[in-house]
């Protein structure tokens, strides 16, 4: 019988999975900020932004009468004695930690009025209500968040610019041809898309009412949403001793730098990257579960090729592996013209990812091509 203590940091999607999937008899305890138990953030950006209904809870994730300890922050971890602190002035000894803690998004001009980001529920209910009240939005940032916002507030019939520091939105991600898709897509729907151009200031009396942008051009607005990034939840880490580079760095058993430490969702930096995909945080926490308690010989590693989705506009974009922003491109199947297409990336001669609207079956059979591609590291 194992009566280990297993403390999770963390009470979003890969904290819970986790938790979930651990098979043992100890006690497994998860450590959450935020005041909810575990719910999905994907709706948040789209259909929880564009349903008419006020919605009352946030979409909870399912679980097994997982409990976990709530409204509360994991302050800082002592590998040593293997205890995490926690600001309520507990400290919890672990004999496994699970570091889930994911990310926050990179805020800018956060004393303005009219500024909003979008990572929580609550962020979801402020941006919802601003958006019902505006009739002019600047979106800043043409990642996928980005877009998957502009789209929403377009449903809404905003009048939405999307402001973006590269050529095409979307081109850090997949590319300038695929970006260029997009922003033709959003052109489409009405959208002022204007790349290669920063935010320089707003103006307004406290609430915003104009973007200044790099090129001198300006945006009225009554709203802006940025979506310029996410850091790591990872200060709580700090004088710790564990790797940390742009998260938790961990090896492709999801192990850290530190002896019984492990690392699962957005916050761990594989050997591939680090992803702030669904499909990783979920893919992450099922190695996790499996090897915490494993030993060594029976443990095992992360092979799952990674997999991401955005919808806008009722379009399904689904993107397998990790391709490189300047891998070639080849359409394959369809065209991009039409908006249903399947596309391969590619980089001296080996297939890095594919890229498909409207072809879940064929995108899927990709796979295989891709496994051998992504780029992983040893024990
Ligand atoms: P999180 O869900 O962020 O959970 C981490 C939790 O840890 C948070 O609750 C946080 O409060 C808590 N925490 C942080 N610090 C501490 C601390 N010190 N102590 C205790 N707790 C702490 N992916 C897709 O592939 N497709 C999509 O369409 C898609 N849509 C998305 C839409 C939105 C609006 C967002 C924000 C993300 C979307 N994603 C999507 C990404 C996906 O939701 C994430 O990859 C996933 O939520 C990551 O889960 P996680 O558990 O690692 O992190």
């Amino acid at each position: 019988m194992n009566t280990s203590r297993v403390v999770i940091v963390g009470g979003g999607l890969a904290g819970l999975r986790v938790a979930d999937r651990l098979r043992h008899d100890g006690e497994t305890v998860v450590v959450g900020a935020e005041p909810h138990a575990p719910y999905d953030r994907p709706p948040l950006s789209k259909a929880l932004l564009t349903q008419e209904i006020e919605p009352d809870t946030p979409p909870f994730l399912p679980s097994a009468g997982l409990e976990a300890r709530t409204g509360v922050h994991a302050s800082g971890l002592d590998t040593g004695n293997q205890e995490v602190r926690l600001d309520d002035g507990t400290v919890l000894g672990y004999d496994h930690l699970v570091i889930a803690t994911g990310l926050r998004p990179r805020r800018l001009f956060d004393d303005w009025t009219g500024v909003h980001v979008l990572r929580t529920w609550e962020d979801c209910l402020a941006l919802r209500t601003g958006l019902r009240a505006a009739r002019r939005v600047a979106v800043v940032g043409g990642g996928v968040l980005g877009c998957e916002i502009a789209a929403s507030a377009r449903t809404l019939g905003c009048a939405v610019t999307i402001i973006e520091l590269l050529d095409q939105p979307l081109a850090a991600v997949l590319g300038a041809e695929i970006g260029s898709m997009v922003a033709e897509s959003h052109r489409a729907q009405g959208v002022d898309v204007r790349c290669a151009t920063r935010v320089e200031r707003l103006e307004g009396d406290g609430r915003v009412e104009r973007v200044v942008l790099s090129d001198r051009s300006t945006v009225d607005t009554d709203l802006v949403v940025v979506a310029a990034g996410a850091v790591p939840n990872t200060e709580w880490l700090a004088g710790s001793g564990l790797a940390l580079a742009d998260g938790v760095v961990c090896d492709e058993f999801c192990r850290t730098s530190a002896e019984n430490v492990w690392a699962a969702g957005d916050v761990a930096r594989l050997p591939h990257g680090r992803l702030e995909h669904w499909t990783s945080a979920t893919d992450t926490a099922t190695v996790v579960a499996r090897n915490v308690l494993a030993p060594p010989a029976e443990r095992v590693r992360l092979t799952a090729v990674p997999y991401f989705w955005t919808d806008q506009y009722g379009a399904r974009l689904q993107c397998l592996g990790v391709p490189a922003a300047d891998d070639d491109l080849t359409v394959v199947e369809g065209s991009l013209a039409e908006g249903r297409f399947l596309a391969h990336y590619s980089r001296a001669g080996v297939v890095t990812g594919a890229v498909a609207i409207g072809m879940p079956a064929a995108l899927a059979r990709c796979r295989r091509l891709i496994g051998s591609a992504v780029p992983s590291q040893g024990q």
